[in-house]
């Protein structure tokens, strides 16, 4: 394990309580790591400051790229080490999280199902169209676009003989959120031999895995760079706001790991101001945030969760949130695929 050997070498002998929770977890190798950190000079001189990077998880490997990648090498390790055939997961129908699922499950040679939002449509596109092409069976589920049905979907497979492994929504468990446990080890060294600081990691909330996952390798490597979410999806995640949520998440990773720490509420730094008019809406802000991006540095944001992250950086950035001479860290989860679903908004 990475973060074991490493955490062991920083910290020696205290940290062996820890690594005797991590070093059994089983992980399946998926993507293509370490993804790049790379400087925005473009924008950076655009906007006048702060000095901005990117990570590149859009870059990640495993079907057209993103954050789920990470989650998913310790869902499917533990899903094979559970001799599971098959792999259930959900969510909104161009579910960035049920596509990478579907490549990974083809990869492993494991059936997959997902339980989508809306109705079957005319015609499949972006993320929709790469699921199937994947072999994953879709169910459709009109308004419930949180994988509620997947107990359902559970039982019948169960019902089949079939030894069915769940994936929960957005991949954020704490078997999830160790993949950006793994991820903020990655950055750390990155940034040690690029010889950085970043005074905000910015990236898209949603699930709160990643953030989740972020807040305990920040523990873990003792550092003082703040974890920021842009919240993108105003809606309750298992019947507990998103902040909540992360809370209880992080707080479960953490003891997963045999790490002593209780995070209290204001250690999860939560910025809801740019929901605009929904989840998955594309407004002026985050028409602007794409458009920027692709123009000024060639790179592609996604509609519905980095458009609205980077949306909320710039508009941090315009209200001298920062100083010039700060450094601050865009976290690009990924996304991509859903720009061709949403092309009659790019006119
Ligand atoms: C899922 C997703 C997120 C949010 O990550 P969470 O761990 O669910 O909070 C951000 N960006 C993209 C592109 C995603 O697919």
């Amino acid at each position: 394990m990475r973060v074991v050997s490493t955490v062991m070498k920083l910290l020696g002998q205290t940290i062996n309580s820890y690594t005797m929770g991590l070093a059994d977890i089983p992980k399946k190798s998926l993507g293509f790591f370490p993804t790049p950190l790379v400087e925005l000079k473009a924008l950076t001189a655009f906007l006048g400051g702060p000095k901005l990077y990117i990570k590149r998880d859009d870059q990640t490997g495993l079907a057209m790229g993103g954050n789920k990648t990470r989650k998913l090498e310790y869902f499917f390790g533990d899903a094979l080490n559970k001799s599971c055939d098959v792999v259930i997961t959900g969510g909104a129908q161009q579910s960035n999280h049920c596509r990478q699922t579907a490549a990974a499950a083809a990869h492993c040679g494991l059936e997959c199902h997902l339980v989508l939002g809306g109705d079957k449509p005319v015609e499949l596109n972006g993320n929709l169209l790469l699921d199937a092409l994947f072999g994953a069976t879709l169910h459709y589920c009109g308004d419930l676009r949180k994988g509620e049905k997947i107990p359902d979907i559970f039982n019948q497979l169960t019902k089949l003989g079939k030894k069915p492994y769940v994936i929960p929504y957005g991949g954020s468990n704490a078997i999830g959120a160790l993949g950006f446990v793994d991820a903020f080890e990655e950055l750390h060294f990155q940034m040690k031999a690029q010889e950085l600081q970043f005074k905000d990691i910015v990236f898209a909330s949603s699930s709160g895995g990643t953030q989740a996952g972020l807040m305990v390798g920040k523990e873990l490597f003792k550092t003082k760079y703040n974890i920021l979410g842009i919240g993108i999806d105003k809606d309750e995640i298992e019947g507990a706001s998103l902040e909540n949520y992360i809370l209880k998440l992080a707080n479960e990773t953490a003891s997963k790991l045999n790490l002593d720490k209780e995070f209290s509420k204001n250690e999860v730094h939560l910025n809801n101001k740019y929901l605009g008019k929904g989840y998955g809406v594309v407004g002026d802000a985050e028409k602007e945030a794409i458009d920027l991006l692709a123009r000024l540095e060639g790179i592609l944001l996604d509609p519905v969760y980095t458009g609205k992250a980077m949306a909320g950086l710039i508009d941090l950035i315009r209200n001298n949130h920062y100083a010039k001479s700060d450094k601050v860290l865009f976290w690009h989860t990924g996304g991509t695929p859903a720009l061709f679903h949403y092309n009659n908004q790019f006119k």
